[in-house]
């Protein structure tokens, strides 16, 4: 029987399985508590974390007796990989569980911020009746939706544009331009600048590494197309917000859904609030009632397979 610590939170039924195997620890409020997560990680043979938990410095030196680290999510970089692979411990992320949750959020939120008009429930209520500011929605079907990294969710995006009629063109950075990967999903493969000019919704999917870090500044976005809408749910660092809220305000961009952040849970920000046409949702697009199941049963298997070796 092994010690498994479960930091964040994890679908119930995945942690009784594991209880039923191996001598649990569940606290998904752990992260928030250093000096206990030190001290529970040095009896762990398995830790479990989402993206909070920092496996790296401290934490990473404190662990041990581990052997293998579960990520409930797929993003890697909350894990010194290099450093956990040099003490031999084996990091399992979940690859493609929570891709559909993601790109639903993606395409739900495009269709919200091209038609517009969703965020008037304040102004019908009070009697104002805007239907004429209203009248000048964008349809989604026939627009571009332009996609960076093309891996998992990126690929899950572009399988629902297709669906809804939208014209898909994609750049990844790891693919030859003609991988089959872009034919087998009728999307058109183009270079990074032209993705990002030609679309009316660009949105991100790529990790957060030193090649993404910063990916788009103001320049970039300077280059999207007027009233184009910009959706980033891969993580922060990779948009700059200040630029993003100022293309907003002076209307060069037409809308803007974030997901995730530089710093997380985002402090409370005098630029973001009443910024015009910007959805801002805690890190959630991935966690689903579905996509949370399938994540946490899918670590709970792997980890139990990884144990049990
Ligand atoms: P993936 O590894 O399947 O795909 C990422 C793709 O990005 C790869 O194809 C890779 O070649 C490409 N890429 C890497 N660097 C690039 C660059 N500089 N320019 C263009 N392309 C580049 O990963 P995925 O499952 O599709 O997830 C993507 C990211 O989304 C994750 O790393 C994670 O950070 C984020 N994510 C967020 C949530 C959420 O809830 N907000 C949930 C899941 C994943």
């Amino acid at each position: 029987m092994a010690r498994i610590v479960i930091s964040e939170f994890m679908d119930e039924r995945a942690v009784a399985q594991l209880s039923a195997r191996h001598d649990v620890l569940y606290d998904p409020k752990l992260v928030d508590d250093q000096s206990r997560l030190l001290a529970e990680a040095k009896n762990a043979e398995a830790l479990i974390v989402r993206n909070r938990t920092q496996v790296r410095g401290e934490l990473l030196a404190a662990l041990t007796q581990c052997r293998v680290v579960g990520r409930l999510g797929v993003g890697l970089d909350n894990i010194d990989v290099p450093g956990c692979e040099t003490r031999g411990l084996q990091v399992i992320p979940a690859t493609g569980a929570n891709a559909l949750s993601v790109a639903e959020y993606v395409i739900t939120a495009a269709m919200m911020l091209l038609r517009g008009v969703y965020q008037s429930s304040a102004a019908v209520a009070l009697g104002q009746w805007p239907r004429n500011a209203l009248a000048n929605g964008r349809e989604t079907a026939g627009s571009t939706l332009g996609i960076i990294g093309f891996g998992s969710i990126g690929q899950m995006v572009a399988r629902l544009a297709r669906g809804l009629g939208m014209q898909v063109i994609a750049f990844d950075a790891m693919y030859d331009r003609d991988a089959s990967v872009y034919e087998e999903s009728g999307v058109k493969c183009a270079g990074l600048l032209e993705v990002i000019a030609q679309s009316d919704v660009l949105t991100l999917h790529v990790p957060l590494v030193e090649g993404t870090r910063g990916l788009f500044n103001a320049e970039r976005i300077a280059l999207m197309k007027p009233g184009a809408i910009l959706i980033n749910t891969s993580r922060g660092h990779i948009v700059d917000m200040a630029a993003l809220v100022s293309a907003l305000r002076s209307n060069h961009l037409g809308g803007a859904a974030i997901d995730v952040f530089d710093v997380e849970p985002l402090p409370a920000s005098e630029s973001l609030q009443n910024c015009p046409n910007l959805l801002l949702t805690p890190h959630i697009s991935g966690v689903s009632a579905e996509s949370n199941e399938r994540v946490s049963f899918l670590i709970a298997d792997k980890v139990i397979e990884y144990l049990d070796r």
